[in-house]
């Protein structure tokens, strides 16, 4: 079996827009000019007129131009055009309400500066989100303002910090140590660093999980500011000694970061405040649907114990009998982590996705998410190696060990399922699964979508020992086929410039 590269499809060919155009070819048409012509040489000064002609300008009609860009914009694999099982990334569908919601002019068009009194629709939004997360979570102290999980990380180790210098004075410099299991997303150790920390690393054990040993060995040697913890971890299982580890950090005098990424396993079943965690932050872009992705604005909230709660970033909202105001009289705060109160739109998608879901949609939808990666994870263990036996949560890891005696890696399979008509699943994450791919299908896909991706993955383990250079060449179905990525990111070309010699000869 072989994919014949499509060369004739006009829209996987569209060429540059400096090659459609024609010498004398406009999209405009001007009224006939009723007045005086203007002599330009008379009114502008030498140095401000071109002397040139405007050589190079794309010489195109309208309808070249609109074409030529929507069939670029087909190029672009998105959450609406299908499956996107990112893991780690939580690609969820973003509903369409929720982006008319948040187009509401009051909303859209509200100036950030606008007085207390003409912004209260916007501020009680910003205080029933915070509630909201608060119940989700189990930990009542919100902040909005992070503008990214990685952010979020940052103001909550931050929070950490001035708790310790509070309460140890003088002595909270003998407590700089984080502890950071092996299997951590790489923003953790970052922001551990930023806020002054040196990281210590746990290792996993071979299920997958925190090995307790080496946490306890760790925390006899003293110094422990705290832990950040992903729970689910990156691997995709449930940390089941969790409340145990809680218990041993706060023992050693040090405080719980949940790096809460992977919530979506979680909502509505299990609250990490519950459990013993002290500080968390959320990624509205991932467990609460606002889209993600492309660089637009994301959202990192942060969420904390009673305790933490005075450390939080100024200014708080808060509720005065009827009235929402801002408050900035909060002497123990780390500061504002972000201008005026954070990505305002994103909280506006969240709120109206955890309204329109109700605490028992919101249930299902992790149900959902969680029974849609068991699903995958049982019907292709045969197909792929599982390095991990137990049960996933929301994603589930496999590895390339089958594969790679053929010479077939993972970034060969994932590169194939693009031929598959999918995005891939993320690879090489985490670090200590050698060749992995986490799979997060989220609660968004359909039993026969599934299926449609199980099908797809059975059928290139069945090509990677039938036809491996199939597999290891391709993909055979797009534009450009594989890439030197490393070149492209340290060489890049990033203009055009015309073959004059070739222009000359055709004039
Ligand atoms: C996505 C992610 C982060 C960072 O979140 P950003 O919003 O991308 O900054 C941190 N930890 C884990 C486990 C993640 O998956």
């Amino acid at each position: 079996m072989s994919i014949k590269k499509v060369t004739s499809h006009p829209t996987q060919n569209e060429e540059l827009i400096f090659d459609r155009s024609q010498i004398g070819r406009v999209g405009y048409r001007l009224p006939k000019l009723d007045v005086e012509e203007t002599n330009l040489d008379e009114i502008l000064p030498a140095e401000l007129r071109r002397d040139d002609d405007l050589e190079g300008v794309p010489e195109v009609s309208e309808v070249d131009v609109i074409r030529h860009f929507t069939r670029m914009s087909t190029w672009n694999y998105s959450i609406d055009l299908g499956m996107y099982p990112l893991g780690s990334c939580t690609m969820k569908y973003n509903s369409r309400l929720n982006e008319k919601v948040a187009r509401i002019a009051g909303f859209a068009n509200l100036h950030p500066l606008a007085p207390e009194r003409e912004a209260q629709g916007a501020l009680e939004l910003i205080y029933n989100l915070q509630e909201d997360l608060a119940e989700i979570t189990g930990l009542p102290g919100v902040s909005l303002q992070p503008a990214a999980g990685a952010h979020g990380e940052m103001t909550g180790v931050m929070l950490i910090r001035a708790f310790l210098d509070k309460r140890d004075g003088e002595k909270s410099k003998e407590r700089r140590v984080m502890l950071i299991p092996d299997s951590a997303h790489g923003t953790n150790p970052a922001s551990a660093h930023l806020a002054g920390f040196t990281v210590k690393t746990i290792r996993s054990t071979d299920e997958g999980l925190t090995d307790m040993e080496h946490l306890k060995t760790l925390c006899g040697e003293g110094g422990i500011a705290g832990l950040m913890l992903t729970n689910p971890n990156t691997v995709g299982l449930f940390e089941t000694n969790i409340q145990q580890i809680c218990d041993e950090i706060h023992q050693a005098g040090g405080l719980v970061y949940m790096d809460g990424a992977n919530m979506n396993a979680l909502v509505g079943v299990a609250r990490p405040g519950d459990f013993g965690v002290d500080v968390i932050h959320l990624n509205l872009h991932k467990t609460f649907s606002t889209p993600h992705g492309g660089g637009g604005p994301g959202s990192g909230p942060c969420c904390c114990t009673a305790e933490l709660e005075p450390f939080l970033p100024t200014p708080r909202v808060v509720k005065d009998a009827e009235n929402y105001r801002l408050d900035f009289n909060r002497p123990e705060s780390i500061g504002r982590v972000k201008a005026f109160f954070g990505n305002f739109g994103m909280m506006v998608r969240a709120l109206a996705y955890i309204q329109t879901h109700g605490a028992e949609g919101l249930r299902e939808a992790t149900e959902a998410a969680v029974l849609n990666a068991r699903y995958v994870g049982h019907h292709l263990t045969e197909s792929y190696d599982k390095p991990f036996e137990s049960d996933s949560m929301h994603e589930v890891i496999f590895s390339h060990k089958k594969q790679s005696r053929k010479g077939v890696h993972t970034l060969d399979i994932a590169k194939r399922l693009i031929d598959y008509g999918f995005h891939p699943m993320t690879i090489y994450f985490p670090l200590i699964v050698e060749g992995a791919m986490l799979i997060e299908p989220t609660e968004s896909v359909g039993r026969a979508d599934l299926d449609a991706f199980i099908d797809a993955m059975k059928s290139i383990a069945a090509e990677a020992v039938e036809t491996p250079e199939l597999v290891i060449g391709a993909p055979h179905t797009t534009r450009i086929g594989r890439l030197d990525e490393a070149t492209a990111a340290r060489k890049p070309v990033l203009r055009w410039k015309p073959d004059m010699e070739a222009t000359a000869k055709s004039a």
